[in-house]
């Protein structure tokens, strides 16, 4: 039996009560000591209000949580981009975790590094590179924010663990698992191989529309936490009034019981996109020519655009040429939107 806790908490300034309250069925967990990796989503750099990533006031109340319980703390997350440190920086600096390390003694990790973590049983994938500051540490500890997704529907906890495979090999992994059955599948294998001991869910502001980049702001105010990444992604989709049929993750997951400790808000409904680059229906050997059929290609605000070709280097399919702006092919491209995930400054958008 999954336990998924669940609190109300209405804006980041009062969020220490409630994570302390959120924790504390957790505690345990810290018993041993060591080191423990705090991993939020740092997609990209962005601003807090815009809600792309983990807020950094949820990020340090969690922290506090745990060096009080006497853990030596990491933050780290790799952004869908080049896994350089000056970009890291960059991501830190923008999305203000910068902070962090001014308000507590936990560090932002800089060690680019990762190892191969065998998945013999993987779905997949056989192996999984993933971050050593990941493989290293005593406690992973989960933080997702709550978003909606052009292509998966929802981004929650097992998604975010997939910011624990190294910068461009995230997206090239969208063109080798075109389809959303393999995609999802691939997904948790890589969950299995991150393994979070606990998921925080940062749902105070989540994300709804268009995202995971450049959806819109919606304030929820709640905080979910469980052990069962994949419950907490169900609960977190019952909460906000997402149609858990819709979401292609739970098609490839056996779901536990779940014991809801808490009370799910009931008058919540996010506008959600319908996602998927190829019906579910559909064998996965059509996924590229059905995501052709089915979706369109992102749309370009020329007008935003500033040419950093930032979207041509992040395509897995080299489906993107710049020539000022960038021209996406339609014959090429897979609709899997890595391009507008990472635009800073959301000029591509899913259509
Ligand atoms: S669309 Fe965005 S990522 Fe691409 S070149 Fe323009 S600003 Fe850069
Ligand atoms: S153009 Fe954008 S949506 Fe199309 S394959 Fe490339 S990154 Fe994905």
């Amino acid at each position: 039996m999954a336990e998924v806790h669940v609190r109300r908490c209405g804006d980041y300034q009062n969020v220490q009560g409630s994570v302390k309250s959120i924790f504390l069925p957790f505690k345990k967990l810290t018993f041993s000591g060591g080191t423990a990796l705090v991993k939020p989503n740092l997609l990209k750099g962005a601003p807090p209000e815009k809600a792309v990533t983990t807020h950094p006031e949820f990020i340090i109340a969690v922290i506090r949580e745990l060096e009080d319980a006497g853990m030596k703390v990491i933050v780290g997350d790799s952004p869908g981009g080049p896994s350089s440190k000056k970009f890291l920086k960059r991501c830190y600096e923008k999305s203000i975790w910068t902070r962090i390390p001014e308000e507590t003694d936990a560090v932002l990790n800089y060690d680019l590094s990762y190892s191969h973590v065998p998945l013999p049983e993987g779905r997949v994938l056989k192996s999984v590179p993933v971050m050593n500051v990941c493989n290293d540490a005593d406690l992973v500890v989960n933080l997702p924010k709550l978003k909606t997704h052009s292509l998966t529907v929802f981004t929650g906890a097992v998604k975010n663990t997939y910011g624990m495979v190294p910068g461009l090999m995230k997206s090239a992994f969208h063109g080798q698992y075109k389809g959303m059955k393999t995609f999802n599948r691939m997904l948790l294998d890589v969950h299995d191989a991150v393994s979070p001991d606990i998921s925080i869910m940062d749902g105070i502001v989540g994300m709804e529309g268009k995202g995971p980049a450049g959806g819109d702001p919606v304030k929820l105010s709640i905080i979910l936490a469980s052990t069962d990444a994949p419950a907490l992604d169900y609960m977190a989709c019952k909460a906000v009034g997402i149609d858990t049929s819709k979401v292609p993750l739970f098609r490839e997951v056996k779901l536990s019981d779940i014991d809801v400790v808490g009370e799910l808000p009931s008058e919540v409904n996010v506008n959600y996109p319908e996602g998927g680059s190829t019906p579910w229906w559909l064998p996965e050997t059509f996924g590229g020519v059905m995501a052709n059929l089915y979706m369109k290609r992102p749309n370009l605000y020329a007008d935003k655009c500033i040419s950093c070709g930032e979207c041509m280097r992040i395509c897995p399919e080299d489906a993107i040429k710049m020539n000022q702006y960038p021209k996406i092919s339609w014959w090429k491209c897979i609709r899997c939107y890595c391009c507008a995930e990472i635009c800073p400054e959301d000029a591509l958008e899913p259509r």
